[in-house]
């Protein structure tokens, strides 16, 4: 075993977004920080490929301007960012419904007249609902009653059938579990940020994020492509055999790796994802509008290179298609068929660039869900990550900030 000398009093394990927010808090309060990265790159679950010349995120996610660590942290203006439409097309047993912000798009509200996708009650529940989670002061939304999202929104006056067509195909791609469980604080966050902010994607792809906050650390900060198998009493031990001496260690990595480094540690159960990345020739759609399917054979399509242009080369259309779970032997065909139908293409010209699976895309939300848990196990030793708080780039911002609070307090011998 080789000990290295000369390291950081804090090492953090993990460069994903909970890990860089981490350290850069440490860092700006003046304590030395050296980041510990298994892959070959930053952004844990936020990265982006090109493959044969599309731009292929690691599963296809939206990146929302209004959650408050967002704004803080980050630059916006430098990720060039390109909005999505403000609503969705829902896809009805009726036909496609444009379901839109009426207050960004007041042209486009034809859909939203009683009887097209909902009733006249519920767009009254609706526009109640908006007015609340939008204006509310954010503590009110933190603080509500605490149930599963079925119950709020029956608590709330909507109708079975509109929960059914609208909710329950949007929630699903939310939270990546289709019966409604999450936390109705989570769905109330959630819907606050959506109608405070823009969803939209960088022009190079969900992986700009974390590497613009990258960016922000003094060179050799991060160490790509090393592994910690353990932690010591005195630090960590890397997969090669060597030992980092360190006063604190912060394990900022998903939730396998982070119960394996850290023995007893509780994790939630995990949602499954898997994204398809079709390619066409034909434009299947001209706007950047995500698009729902009222009978959830999917949870959302888009067609990215309508968001951003530099998401395909010039003459193709690059769509992105996410079930849950792992794909079956029947995932691919019928979801083309439901594609067909949704979009009003042939889609068995459409091209399969690739497919992503990821298996711990976003933390079980269930109530009773603490929005944000303690991060310090002991003397030394501190955990930070979406599981320590909501299963979102704002969860594990806040998260890996709340670590780097409790690293101080704990130099402060206020612990
Ligand atoms: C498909 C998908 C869609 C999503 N959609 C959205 C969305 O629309 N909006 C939203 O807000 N959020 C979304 N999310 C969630 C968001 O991406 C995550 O909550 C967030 O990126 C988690 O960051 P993290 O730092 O907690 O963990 P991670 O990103 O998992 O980072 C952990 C890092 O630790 C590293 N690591 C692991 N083990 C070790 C080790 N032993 N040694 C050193 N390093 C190690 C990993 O390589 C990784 O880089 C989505 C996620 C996925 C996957």
């Amino acid at each position: 075993m080789r000990t290295e000398g000369n390291t950081a009093e804090v090492v953090v394990v993990g460069a994903g977004m909970a890990g860089l927010a981490c350290a850069r808090d440490l860092l700006a309060a003046g304590v030395s920080v050296r980041v510990l990265e298994a892959s070959d790159g930053v952004g844990g679950r936020m990265r982006t490929d090109r493959v044969e010349g599309f731009t292929v995120d690691r599963g296809f996610q939206l990146f929302n301007t209004s959650y408050p660590q967002v704004r803080g942290r980050l630059p916006l203006r430098e990720l060039e960012l390109c909005p999505f439409a403000p609503g969705m097309l829902v896809h009805t047993p009726e036909g496609r419904r444009r379901f839109v912000d009426p207050s960004r798009r007041p042209g486009e509200t034809a859909d939203l007249l009683p009887g097209r996708l909902a009733s006249g009650r519920d767009l009254l529940a609706l526009a109640a609902l908006s007015a609340r989670d939008t204006l509310a002061p954010v503590a009110l939304v933190r603080g509500g009653p605490e149930r599963t999202t079925r119950d709020a929104l029956a608590a709330a006056g909507f109708s079975d059938d509109f929960v059914e067509r609208f909710f329950r195909p949007f929630l699903s791609g939310v939270f990546l579990e289709d019966e409604l469980e999450t936390s109705s604080r989570m769905f109330h966050l959630v819907w606050r940020s959506m109608l405070r902010g823009t969803p939209c994607l960088p022009l190079d792809g969900i992986g700009a994020v974390p590497t613009r906050l990258a960016t922000e650390l003094p060179d050799e900060t991060v160490r790509l492509e090393t592994p910690v198998h353990s932690l010591t009493d005195d630090g960590v031990l890397l997969s090669d055999g060597t030992e980092l001496p360190a006063a604190a260690v912060v394990v900022a990595t998903g939730p396998e790796a982070a119960s394996a480094l850290l023995p007893g540690l509780r994790i939630p159960e995990y949602r499954v994802v898997t994204t398809y990345f079709h390619t066409t020739g034909r434009r299947p759609l001209d706007e950047p509008m995500l698009v729902l399917d009222s009978a959830r054979r999917f949870l959302n399509s888009c067609v990215l290179s309508e968001v951003s242009p530099a998401y395909a080369p010039p003459g193709r259309h690059l769509v992105a298609t996410s079930v849950l779970g792992e794909p079956g032997p029947r995932t691919e065909a019928e979801l083309r068929a439901a594609l067909a139908e949704v979009y009003r293409t042939d889609t068995s010209e459409w091209h399969t660039l690739t497919t992503r699976t990821v298996p711990d895309a976003l933390p079980a939300m269930a109530p009773p869900l603490p929005l944000t848990r303690r991060a310090r196990l002991g003397p030394g030793r501190f955990v930070c990550g979406d599981h320590r708080a909501t299963g979102s780039v704002q969860g594990a911002l806040a998260s890996g900030a709340r670590a780097a609070r409790e690293v101080l307090s704990e130099r402060l011998g206020v612990a």
